[in-house]
């Protein structure tokens, strides 16, 4: 078991209950356990596919307790689950937690609760679009409190989007916000035929976006030869996207589903058709951000 010493919060949490910290050098980070989310991706081993668009999951840590000088110390139960840091790596990572699904209360809620999170879902765009921002860091722009994004409607869903892009706009080019748009939209159709072949619940997980605004890293990955974005002609035709988009974008962005504290396997119940309806609603988005230019500013 690990030190205390060695966990430190997470610098860039931007959304949920805090408590998540930074083990070691920063390539793992330790959640508060919650026996529901531990139990999902000890189950979700087994499905190869599913597991790809997870964090790698490495088990428990256990807080210990009473680390007296002498170095004694007593083991408490585990206390956090340790998993790959997604934003590790990027020099000036742009992150942003998207909460997928309608409904955003578990199997087991109260019909209190049920009732509570019902009318919360139809105050957000959770309600409307199984889409919700969570929240977000982009370097250089303005940082934007929880409510602000809670607040947004269909309507104005888009602008809170933009605002995550417009760094890879401004900080690096035109054509590599683009680039990074189409990417993400081809890994969630990827993620949304994963579901549909998959028998799970997902209740109030999330999607971290993750992609690098570093000039100097995708300069560097593109003469390396790991990305090419320049085979991005810039015409508006959007209709062939993944026959433009061969090239790989490894290292510059991920998207990964988090956050499986109220989510299950249920063999024999199909597919989650509110999660899959979130994520066509945010592919919908996403393709309109390419369709219209920057915003200025
Ligand atoms: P909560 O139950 O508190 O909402 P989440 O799993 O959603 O917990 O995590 C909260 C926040 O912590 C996320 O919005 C994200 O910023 C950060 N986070 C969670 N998991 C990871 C991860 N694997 N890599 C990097 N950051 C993460
Ligand atoms: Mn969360």
């Amino acid at each position: 078991a690990l030190r205390e010493t060695q966990l430190e919060a997470l610098e860039h949490q931007v959304a949920g209950h805090g408590g998540v910290m930074r083990v070691g050098d920063g390539k793992v980070i330790a959640k508060p356990l919650i026996q529901r989310e531990q139990e999902f991706y000890e189950a979700s081993a087994q499905c190869a596919k599913f597991k790809a668009f997870m964090p790698e999951y490495y088990g428990t840590l256990q807080q210990q307790v009473g680390g007296a000088a002498d170095g004694n110390a007593t083991a408490a139960g585990p206390s956090y689950i340790c998993l790959e840091n997604l934003t590790a790596g990027y020099e000036k990572p742009c992150i942003m937690d998207i909460k997928i699904g309608s409904r955003i209360y578990d199997i087991d809620a109260t019909p209190e609760k049920a009732e509570r999170m019902l009318k919360k879902a139809q105050e957000s765009t959770t309600g409307s679009l199984g889409v919700r921002i969570c929240g977000m860091v982009v370097p250089g722009a303005a940082g934007q409190p929880h409510d602000w994004f809670r607040k947004l409607t269909p309507e104005t869903i888009r602008d809170a989007f933009a605002m995550y892009f417009s760094a890879a706009g401004s900080m690096v080019s035109a054509e590599y916000r683009r680039f990074v748009i189409k990417q993400f939209i081809l890994e969630i159709e990827d993620l949304a035929a994963v579901i549909r072949s998959v028998e799970t619940r997902m209740y109030a997980s999330s999607l971290l976006f993750v992609y690098d605004a570093s000039k100097a890293r995708y300069d560097q990955l593109v003469s390396e030869g790991q990305c090419s974005s320049k085979s991005d002609s810039g015409d508006s035709d959007d209709s062939d996207d993944a026959e433009e988009d061969e090239e790989s974008s490894d290292g510059l962005l991920d998207v990964k589903a988090i956050d499986f504290a109220h989510s299950h396997w249920v063999p024999g119940q199909g597919y989650d058709e509110l999660y899959v309806s979130g994520l066509e609603n945010l592919v919908e988005i996403l393709r309109s951000l390419l369709v219209i230019e920057e915003p200025a500013g």
